[in-house]
């Protein structure tokens, strides 16, 4: 394979989202794969839809997830500028070439013009087309004398320029993913390459901007697909070898009906976007809801692409080594958001406890509670198991920074007798004789303490749980007491005994 350049071309219109995201990882692991590089260029022709934050959103979202850029608007490169409104001088000319080529022309029917024709034709029951059957009737300069179109431009009027698709023509493309395609030329319009405000449209400075800058292979979203074969007559024209093409399948909804839109997102209770957007309406970001870099991208190289092993952890470099485009499946992907959790759990498995500590302090100091790296480490230890999130982390361990304010009904009904206290009292003794207040210490203590005494093991440890946790959830009892000290889990007890002792009466 010659040297290998793709490019993601994202359109500055708003947050990047998922869908977007996907086709630019798996650009960038084509390319890492093959030694090739990676293009951030920015598709901003259209100013209408232009919106302020964009840009630096879509590179701030490629950096968390760590896909880097090798040639860009920031990094600069051989083949810059690399943002299209920059690049606005290079359009006109090869439109210009096509004109002279005769592949093109100049239109001056008006909007308005163009707009009563297409009511006209769908009052006829017929979808209105600019084409070859056609465009003799219309105002441009295939229609117009030659006079009469200068004059026109000379005048300043408005006009677009409009490739002139040829009838009744088979042509054959192939797609990486989709096999070879036949396409006849009378289904297909002579579509706007330039527009009257200066700027080209996406077909044209897509088409320029992948020629001069070398790219060997469009790796792009399935809506593309449509516009192939213009893209593919316009490389005929031009004469220019055409790079190859990828057209991604779609993700879809969680049920599967319909693609996954940027609306969607909160909507439906979890994110479309990789960061937070925090312009106009704003909108959840994988990165503000406590997912990791790693899993996110774990998650979304799945979706479409399979290894075709049962593999399913993946890191960066794993990626980029398993990544091929013939393992892109052609269906649509459904997102599912249960298996994103999933994959942020498995992340968080492999992390390392003070790694996860670090974060949980943050987390911690935000609430008022100051505590070293290392006692949290033991503490995360016992629960990481249990959460697919460090945020989770505080619903599974409340208890262990405060002594519980209400206790579990259900569980008083259930497990407060009438020597409950008695017992919590005598507990309470045996603990208090404890010099060593570590798991095995006290476990060992209050062990010989039940068996010598004949006690029910479940009866003694379901209240003990209750005092000092408030419900009957947690891990082992002698882990909690350990962490929270002999002090406190004296204090919990009196508390517990003297709440409940008066709620159970
Ligand atoms: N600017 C286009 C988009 O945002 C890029 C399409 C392409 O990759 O050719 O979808």
């Amino acid at each position: 394979m010659s040297e290998v350049r793709v490019r993601f071309a994202p359109s500055p219109t708003g947050p990047l989202h998922i869908g977007g995201v996907r086709t630019a990882l798996y650009n960038y692991l084509f390319a890492k794969k093959n030694g090739g590089t990676f293009i951030l260029r920015i598709e901003d022709t259209d100013q209408t839809r232009f919106v302020e934050g964009a840009e630096d959103y879509i590179i701030d979202s490629l950096k968390w997830c760590g896909i880097k850029i090798d040639e860009g608007i920031y990094e600069g490169g051989e083949y810059g500028p690399y943002r299209q409104s920059d690049r606005k001088a290079i359009y006109r000319q090869y439109a210009d070439m096509l004109i002279e080529s005769g592949d093109a022309y100049y239109a001056f029917d008006t909007p308005e013009e163009l707009e009563i024709l297409r009511r006209e034709s769908e009052n006829a029951g017929n979808t209105f087309i600019y084409n070859g059957y056609i465009r003799a009737k219309l105002n441009n300069s295939l229609s117009l004398a030659e006079a009469d179109w200068k004059s026109k431009l000379e005048n300043g009027d408005p006009f677009v320029i409009r490739y002139k698709m040829p009838l009744n023509e088979d042509i054959h493309f192939d797609d990486l993913i989709r096999g070879d395609i036949v396409v006849n030329t009378s289904t297909l319009d002579d579509k706007v390459l330039y527009k009257s405000d200066g700027m080209p449209t996406y077909h044209l400075a897509h088409l320029v901007d992948d020629h001069l800058m070398k790219i060997s292979h469009v790796i792009r979203g399935e809506e593309w697909l449509p516009s192939l074969p213009l893209h593919f007559m316009l490389y005929r024209s031009f004469k220019w070898d055409p790079p190859r093409f990828a057209h991604l399948p779609l993700l879809l909804k969680p049920d599967g009906k319909g693609k996954l839109s940027k609306r969607d997102g909160d909507k439906m209770g979890f994110p479309v976007f990789p960061v937070f957007w925090p312009y106009g309406e704003t909108a959840k970001g994988y990165r503000e809801e406590g997912y990791y870099p790693d899993a996110f991208v774990n998650m979304i190289a799945l979706l479409g692409w399979n290894p075709g092993t049962e593999q399913e952890i993946f890191s960066m470099d794993q990626l980029i080594e398993a990544f091929t485009i013939e393992r892109v499946g052609k269906s649509g992907s459904r997102f599912d958001p249960e298996k994103a959790k999933w994959f942020n759990h498995q992340y968080l498995q492999t992390k390392p406890d003070d790694q996860i500590a670090i974060e949980f302090r943050e987390f911690l100091r935000a609430k008022g509670f100051h505590f070293d790296i290392v006692r949290l480490e033991t503490l995360i230890a016992l629960v990481k198991e249990r959460v697919n999130f460090v945020k989770e982390i505080w619903d599974q361990t409340d208890y262990f920074f405060k002594a519980p304010e209400l206790y579990d009904q259900e569980v008083i009904k259930k497990r407060w007798k009438d020597d409950t206290p008695a017992r919590l009292m005598e507990l309470r003794a045996v603990l208090e004789e404890c010099e060593d207040f570590s798991v095995a210490s006290t476990e060992g203590v209050v062990k010989s303490w039940i068996e010598n005494n004949g006690y029910n093991t479940g009866a003694i440890m379901n209240a003990f749980r209750l005092v000092i946790v408030g419900a009957s959830r947690g891990p082992h009892m002698f882990d909690i007491i350990s962490w929270i000290g002999k002090d406190e889990t004296l204090q919990r007890i009196d508390k517990g005994i003297a709440v409940i002792g008066n709620i159970s009466k």
